[in-house]
């Protein structure tokens, strides 16, 4: 079949804007409570990029009036010290959320130190616990982006049951929960990684596509149909210090029926979901259900 010539109007989804309005509420909610919520961050190290995440993630958190301790561990420390201070954390009632900054440095086992985060104060949804709830559709923490492109797709479209979804990418932080959420809204989901064959045949009649691999701009036009929704979780450094994404995002205007810039998109929906999840964190521990 010959594709209509007709230029469709795309639009931009501003991730900037929807994580303003969230970060209001939120900051609007934890004015209710009786103390404000705390987030724990363990940076082991000193990983340039990290420090930076780590300290924009605080700014953030203390904007809507969450209190934010960040401890900075030696990267000497052995693994059961890494542990028994998770657990630490996990025992403090002062603390809702503990994030571990990853990565962390190489003689360290990250699922390990990840998996000693109680489920209930585990904000960035990585625990085992948490991924398995996920899996199986019952409530939990969710990873951050994952959730900030369902919120982003949700706000262009917001019955999914039946669409066809392509995720590129099968990461833990991102693809494999990714392909979750979508399948709990009722979609067919293909997920696609480095060693997928014909990604263009893949993608073609998606609906939706989620691209999370860092690639810039591997999905071209000629991979997406006409009308569908793009979220592009990729962020590169070009060679001219500028920040694209894995979406060819110039060829899609007049094409997709939406689109999230880099930046702008699926970025600052991360940051909102991640003080989403302690305020939930907050929520569940204090209003509805003990801590286990
Ligand atoms: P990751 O752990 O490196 O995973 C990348 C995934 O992409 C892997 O599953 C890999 O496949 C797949 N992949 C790589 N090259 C591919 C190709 N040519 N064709 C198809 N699939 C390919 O990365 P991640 O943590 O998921 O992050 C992905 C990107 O999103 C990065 O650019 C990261 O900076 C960005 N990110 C952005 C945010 C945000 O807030 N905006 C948050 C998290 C991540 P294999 O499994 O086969 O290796």
């Amino acid at each position: 079949m010959v594709e209509k010539k007709e230029k469709v109007k795309t639009k931009i989804i501003d991730g900037k804007k929807m994580a303003a309005a969230i970060e209001k509420k939120l900051q609007a909610e934890i004015q209710t409570f009786e103390r404000k919520p705390q987030m724990a961050v363990i940076l082991v190290g000193d990983n340039p990029a990290s420090l930076i995440y780590v300290n924009h993630k605080k700014k953030a958190a203390e904007k809507v009036g969450i209190d934010v301790a960040i401890y900075h561990l030696s990267p000497v420390m052995t693994q059961d010290a890494l542990i028994s201070f998770v657990e630490e954390l996990n025992r403090n009632e002062g603390v809702d959320g503990i994030i571990v900054q990853l990565p962390l440095p190489k003689h360290f086992d990250e699922n390990a130190v990840i998996n000693a985060i109680s489920p209930a104060k585990d904000i960035d949804g990585l625990n085992y616990i948490n991924m398995g709830k996920l899996f199986i559709g019952q409530p939990s923490l969710v990873p951050c982006t994952p959730l900030a492109c369902m919120a982003l797709i949700k706000s262009v479209s917001r019955n999914l049951v039946g669409k066809t979804a392509v995720v590129v990418g099968r990461s833990r932080l991102v693809g494999k929960p990714m392909v979750q959420l979508l399948l709990n809204e009722q979609c067919t989901v293909t997920q696609a990684h480095s060693k997928t064959k014909h990604l263009s045949d893949v993608c073609k009649n998606a609906d939706i596509i989620v691209s999370a691999t860092g690639c810039a701009g591997l999905i071209r036009k000629k991979f997406v149909k006409k009308g569908a929704i793009l979220i592009d979780v990729g962020i590169v450094r070009t060679a001219s210090k500028k920040i694209t994404g894995d979406i060819a995002y110039e060829e899609m205007l007049g094409h997709a029926k939406a689109i999230t810039p880099v930046p702008g998109g699926v970025g600052p929906m991360t940051v909102a979901m991640l003080l989403s999840n302690v305020v939930k964190a907050y929520r569940d521990a204090n209003v509805l259900l003990p801590r286990i």
